[in-house]
């Protein structure tokens, strides 16, 4: 599969959200008044001012000392994306991929779908919504900085090598390396993603320790992510049917 994808290194990850930073300076994001809500994780969610979020979890490790769990958590850029079978149904254009990097890209003319309709196809969470505008958003790869031969901004900042950005062939390769280096160390690890994803995550515990969302639900309950993904993406063709014959009914 051609085009590039994201490496996350958890392992590797210290929780500095110079990622986070990054992110809103490259895409001229402005910052928003947060509250304490009893963690260290800020803000408490993605936003449409927030396309990446480094997520917190502390739990107690075996010899009970307090164990940080961080996932820097973005647009995953789907192979075959649900949410854009979803604005497919709606509006043509609405979301495109692009095809030197393959990145699931959002295009004004999404503001022309009904938006709890995408965002409830991501399996993951992600895109969000402007109350105000309409626009939704999320990550976009980066693909302008990408196609001027730089990497995305979140990626050239992580001092630790945690984020690593590349051919989607490489990135692979990556993963596997790594995940065998850290077996031992950590014989839960896992890379997840490498079969449809454009972004691997290099978990060491259990996922839902990291995030609600690290895995497909489906995943979790032993259906691998392909069949999830495509069980979801017919949900969603059928569904999408649904809507468009109830709309020209009640026109
Ligand atoms: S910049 Fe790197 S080390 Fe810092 S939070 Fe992001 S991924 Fe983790
Ligand atoms: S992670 Fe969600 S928003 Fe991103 S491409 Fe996949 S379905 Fe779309
Ligand atoms: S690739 Fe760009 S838009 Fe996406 S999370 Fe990184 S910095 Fe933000």
């Amino acid at each position: 599969m051609a085009g590039k994808a994201f490496f996350i290194d958890t392992s590797l990850c210290t929780g500095c959200r110079g990622c986070q930073v990054a992110c809103k300076q490259w895409n001229g994001l402005p910052g928003t008044e947060t509250k304490n809500w009893g963690s260290f994780q800020n803000p408490k969610d993605l936003s449409v001012y927030t396309y990446k979020l480094v997520r917190f979890n502390e739990e107690l490790g075996q010899d009970n000392k307090p164990v940080w769990y961080f996932f820097p958590d973005q647009c995953r850029h789907c192979l075959e994306p649900p949410c854009k079978e979803m604005a497919d149904a709606q509006i043509k254009g609405g979301i495109v991929i692009d095809e030197a990097t393959g990145a699931v890209i959002y295009t004004e003319k999404l503001k022309q779908a009904k938006a709890k309709e995408i965002t409830d196809a991501c399996p993951f969470n992600i895109p969000r919504v402007d109350q105000k505008t309409g626009l939704m958003a999320k990550c976009t790869m980066c693909v302008d900085r990408v196609k001027g031969g730089m990497l995305p901004a979140c990626v050239k900042t992580c001092a630790t090598g945690a984020m690593n950005f590349g051919d989607r062939e490489k990135m692979v390769e990556m993963a596997k390396k790594r995940l065998e280096e850290v077996k031992a160390k950590y014989p839960k690890a896992q890379v997840t993603g490498l079969e449809d994803l454009r972004v691997f995550y290099l978990l060491v515990d259990e996922p839902k320790k990291y995030h609600e969302f690290a895995l497909l639900p489906a995943e979790q309950l032993g259906i691998n992510r392909k069949m999830a993904l495509r069980r979801l993406g017919r949900e969603l063709k059928g569904l999408a049917r649904q809507m468009v014959v109830g709309d020209t009914a009640s026109v």
